[in-house]
């Protein structure tokens, strides 16, 4: 079978992977000159399955009040005359009763534990290197209230079968000496030792290029303008995908299936044919440092609960990310935010980076407001979903693309996740058995 992959960023590259593992014949088309250009460029680099609970969670709706307006808010909405972002603001508050994060962490447990699996088993097979750090990811308190509120997050993830195992400041320094400077402010913390942190970018562009080794084709510096379709009812279909290729022509793609996996650009083109998508970009900004002093940078992947920020150590560089922003698809760089991020690592680890030379980015999270993402069928018999990774697509990518190749090749998925399009009939095993509360 034909399928055309749209979007080559995590999402997408491991989709086409697996789709030619399962012996179709696959094309990637993205807009930018190679792979993981945009979202899938500089994260925070965590594959953290122990960092499940959606934004959307009880504490929400007071933490997001107080922090309104404030430019160095972790999450700031800022409210534009757009009735997209009013619609996902109101569903993001649905989102936030004890049922439905309870519902919300989880399918992306689920998803996050397979897509780590899936993730050591692509690189056991193919060798990819991307600083790749098996550490385990310590999420760190200064506020003892934060932390004492920690305490239930981490017992549900223990009840998931995640070892996210509460710690105390000793033990915190214990496993990463390079907090040893912080060690009076810390309040406690969390360790998940099954966690993991690596480059991103490096992993996907390496996974394309094995993709192309396999046969996949990739069209980089294509346009996706719209998804043409035939038929009605249940016998509707994608007939074509309209692109504006490398050389500015329009060109009609036929193929017999079709994956969405653009990121926070598939809810315009879902649009487009009547598939309402809850899709609104966040912003998040990450900067890279230069490790001057190794003993001081940290090495073991970290959360630092304060300030929103996770740090990985990639190699001789140090990525520190967060922050998130609602304000529709601009990625320009606020110095305020830039400036706070430097301003707190430096802090954590004086002297062990190159703080006078930091590497900023910005990059658009494609956030559902449960933070679970699509992946699945659609009311197109051939057009299939595999977007809305929001805050964890790098944890949930690999998964996500093994999921979408069983279902695009009428296999069942192996996991039982809330697929879209799909009863849950035909959905795979358990992977977490959840105590039922909430
Ligand atoms: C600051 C920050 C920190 C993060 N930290 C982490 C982390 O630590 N752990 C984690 O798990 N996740 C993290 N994430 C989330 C993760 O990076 C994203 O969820 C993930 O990269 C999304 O991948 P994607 O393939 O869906 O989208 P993208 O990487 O954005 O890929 C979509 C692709 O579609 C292409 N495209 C879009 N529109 C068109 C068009 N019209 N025509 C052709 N091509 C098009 C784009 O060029 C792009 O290559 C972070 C995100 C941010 C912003």
């Amino acid at each position: 079978m034909k399928v055309i992959v749209l979007g080559a960023g995590i999402v997408g590259t491991a989709s086409a992977w697996f789709l030619q593992k399962a012996g179709h014949d696959v094309t990637v088309i993205d807009r930018q000159p190679g792979a993981a250009q945009e979202t899938s460029f500089a994260n925070g680099g965590q594959i953290s399955v122990s960092h499940a609970e959606p934004w959307a969670n009880p504490s929400a709706p007071l933490k997001l009040l107080k922090w309104l307006g404030r430019e160095d808010a972790p999450l700031l909405f800022r409210l534009r005359p757009d009735w997209l972002q009013w619609r996902w603001g109101l569903s993001f508050l649905r989102e936030c009763t004890p049922a439905r994060t309870a519902h919300n962490i989880r399918q992306i447990v689920t998803i996050a534990e397979y897509s780590r699996q899936t993730l050591q088993a692509v690189r056991a097979e193919t060798g990819i290197a991307y600083d790749c750090e098996a550490r385990g990811i310590l999420h760190f308190y200064t506020d003892e209230a934060e932390f004492r509120q920690s305490l239930a997050a981490a017992k549900l993830m223990r009840e998931l079968g995640v070892p996210r195992n509460t710690i105390d400041a000793d033990e915190v320094v214990r496993i990463e000496p390079a907090l040893a400077a912080i060690r009076h402010k810390i309040a406690g913390g969390d360790f998940t030792a099954t966690d993991e942190s690596g480059d991103i970018y490096k992993f996907t562009t390496g996974l394309a290029q094995h993709c192309v080794q396999a046969g996949v084709q990739f069209r980089f510096d294509t346009q996706v303008t719209r998804l043409l379709t035939e038929g009605s009812g249940a016998a509707a279909k994608i007939s074509a995908v309209e692109v504006i290729d490398e050389h500015g022509r329009h060109q009609l793609l036929r193929a017999d299936s079709f994956v969405i996996a653009m990121g926070s650009f598939s809810q315009p083109l879902a649009k487009s044919v009547g598939i309402d998508l809850m899709l609104y970009p966040g912003k998040g900004y990450s900067a890279t440092y230069q490790v001057r002093d190794p003993e001081r940078a940290p090495q073991v992947s970290l959360t630092d609960d304060g300030h929103k920020l996770v740090i990985s150590r990639l190699g001789d560089r140090l990525r520190v990310a967060g922050t998130a922003e609602l304000n529709g698809y601009t990625r320009e760089l606020n110095p305020v935010r830039c400036e706070a991020i430097t301003h707190r690592t430096r802090e954590l680890f004086p002297n062990a980076c190159d703080y006078d030379n930091p590497q900023y980015w910005t990059g658009l999270r494609p956030l559902t407001p449960s933070n679970v993402p699509y992946i699945g069928k659609t009311k197109f018999a051939n057009l299939y979903l595999n977007t809305g990774h929001g805050t964890l697509g790098w944890t949930m990518g690999c998964g996500s693309g093994k999921a979408i190749a069983d279902i695009v090749s009428g296999r069942r998925p192996d996991i039982d996740f809330a697929f879209t399009g799909m009863a849950p009939q035909h959905r795979g095993r358990p992977l977490v058995s959840v105590p039922a509360k909430g």
